[in-house]
């Protein structure tokens, strides 16, 4: 099955190395080099069976991508992953609790772009299937059904709040999860301020299952926006 990309980039250049690096990849390209070319795009591809992903620049010539995503999230749960020369983390914070799925920061590479692709569409489908309760990769087992976490075969204690978190992480591995998603998730809604908490059981969590905790393996900060445990390996 053919895969539709939704590519938003108003950046001529950029949009064409894509659009050929997706095509070679075996994805159907919409190209918009603007908000308006998107809209009609989309308008378009819902009567020809629909688009599967769409990657979102923010800058564009008439307009801030974020209000297209605010758009499709509003009628679509389709995958966006955002694109965007920003580097101020309040925009990426506020777009992912919007309900984008990822983001990349310009400029990347396209083994990256494609890499978070598959991890957003897997979920996408995974969370029209079963949720993940189960995450494997080199050592690191964590069995959610089974309440239970192993590295390199041996099984490690974690406490409530520790398993509770890994937990949030593990049912969006690949992906970041903001501070305020897992504040909430873990501790609710009256703690999504305390950002404390989760570098402490972080910290915790990072003692107990990484080699060097310093330089994790698995449990990857992103800067100033929050965690992500990194893709599964089977
Ligand atoms: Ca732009």
């Amino acid at each position: 099955m053919t895969l539709t990309v939704l590519l938003v980039e108003d950046d001529r250049e950029l949009r064409i190395t894509l659009r050929d690096a997706l095509a070679v990849e075996g994805y159907k390209v919409l190209a918009a080099a603007s908000l308006a070319d998107a809209r009609a795009l989309t308008a378009n591809a819902t009567r020809e069976g629909g688009i599967d992903l769409v990657l979102l620049d923010l800058g564009l010539p008439d307009g801030d991508g974020e209000s297209l995503l605010n758009a499709l999230r509003r009628e679509s749960s389709v995958p966006v992953i955002v694109i965007s020369a920003r580097h101020t983390d309040v925009p990426k914070i506020r777009l992912l609790d919007a309900g984008a799925d990822d983001f990349l920061v310009k400029p990347f590479g396209v083994g990256e772009l494609l890499a978070r692709m598959r991890v957003a569409l897997r979920h996408r489908g995974r969370v029209l299937r079963a949720a993940i309760t189960y995450f494997e990769h080199d050592g690191l087992v964590v069995d959610l059904g089974a309440r239970r976490v192993r590295v390199a075969g041996i099984d490690v204690h974690l406490t409530p709040t520790e398993f509770k978190l890994l937990a949030c992480l593990v049912r969006s591995a690949g992906r970041v999860v903001t501070h305020r998603q897992l504040l909430l998730d873990v501790w609710g809604a009256e703690f999504t301020e305390h950002t404390h908490y989760l570098r402490l059981y972080m910290g915790q969590l990072r003692a107990k299952l990484e080699a060097d905790p310093a330089d994790p393996r698995w449990l990857i900060t992103e800067a100033g926006v929050g965690y992500r445990l990194v893709e599964p390996l089977a």
